[in-house]
């Protein structure tokens, strides 16, 4: 069907559940946008610059999603890609709040722009989960809702003042908001990673990683994909589960 501007409309013409996640198109959001593509769903892969490797993912899923852009901290491009995706896909069954970024430096050297668009990435994804609730999942009474905080959230870190406040705010919001949606049968859960090999921790430089290593019973960092099965399962199945932090961080902390 070709909506009055020209777009095709319900591209999700098997009805198939359907998933949003943010930062669909790399790392921890990449191996999400393959593991729920696998276990069936229409994958709105979101991204904000990495148009290449978002359309990568969406190849590799053989086009079984679409592409959604959108900077969390500009409210009025979230509120278009809720209006995307209800032209394409016409539902919204999971939300995986996994983009994100992280600003080192010590508080006392900091800018208050830093501290500002750190914050206004929180301020997106709250923005996003109220549209999405508002739009279909509490039309369907039916819903998933995991949110991708942090260990760091929980132990602290030096350098990283703000993220470790975005961190533990996700967690607080997955808790409130789990208790807000009872009796609507939408589930609100956290995924909490420890450190893990993406573009975030690339970088790093040999002496912190053996440093992060030492702290990690299991003795290596993380996978995107050790991650993604988990969102997987919270997505898909997990159905007396809410308001949770779940970690996956090789028992570096247990909560
Ligand atoms: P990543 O590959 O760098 O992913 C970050 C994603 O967030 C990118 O896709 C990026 O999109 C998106 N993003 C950042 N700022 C954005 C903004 N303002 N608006 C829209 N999108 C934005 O790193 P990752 O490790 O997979 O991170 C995914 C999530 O896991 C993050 O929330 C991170 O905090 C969390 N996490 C990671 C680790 C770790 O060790 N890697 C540990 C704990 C938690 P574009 O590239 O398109 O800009």
């Amino acid at each position: 069907m070709i909506s009055s501007n020209g777009n095709r409309k319900h591209l999700n013409s098997q009805d198939r559940p359907v998933a949003i996640i943010t930062g669909g198109g790399t790392g921890i959001g990449a191996a999400c946008s393959r593991a729920l593509s696998q276990n069936g769903f229409y994958v709105g892969i979101h991204f904000r610059n990495s148009r290449e490797s978002a359309h990568q993912v969406l190849s590799e899923i053989h086009g079984n999603g679409c592409l959604l852009q959108a900077d969390m901290n500009d409210i009025d491009q979230v509120e278009r890609m809720v209006g995307v995706i209800q032209e394409k896909a016409g539902r919204v069954d999971v939300l995986v709040n996994n983009a994100g970024m992280c600003i080192n430096e010590p508080m006392v050297r900091m800018k208050m722009d830093s501290f500002d668009s750190q914050r206004s990435v929180l301020r997106g994804v709250w923005y996003l989960t109220k549209r999405v609730l508002r739009v279909f999942m509490i039309k369907t009474s039916s819903g998933r809702i995991i949110n991708i905080s942090s260990v760091v959230g929980h132990t602290g870190n030096a350098g990283q003042i703000p993220y470790t406040m975005e961190k533990a705010g996700m967690d607080a919001m997955t808790r409130s908001l789990s208790k807000e949606l009872w009796g609507r049968n939408i589930l609100v859960n956290s995924v909490s990673p420890g450190f893990i090999e993406t573009d975030m921790t690339k970088d790093l430089s040999e002496e912190i990683r053996q440093q992060i290593v030492r702290q990690v019973p299991l003795g290596r960092m993380g996978k995107p994909e050790e991650v993604a099965d988990v969102v997987s399962f919270l997505a898909g199945s997990g159905t007396y589960i809410t308001g949770s932090v779940i970690h996956v961080n090789g028992g570096m902390y247990c909560g």
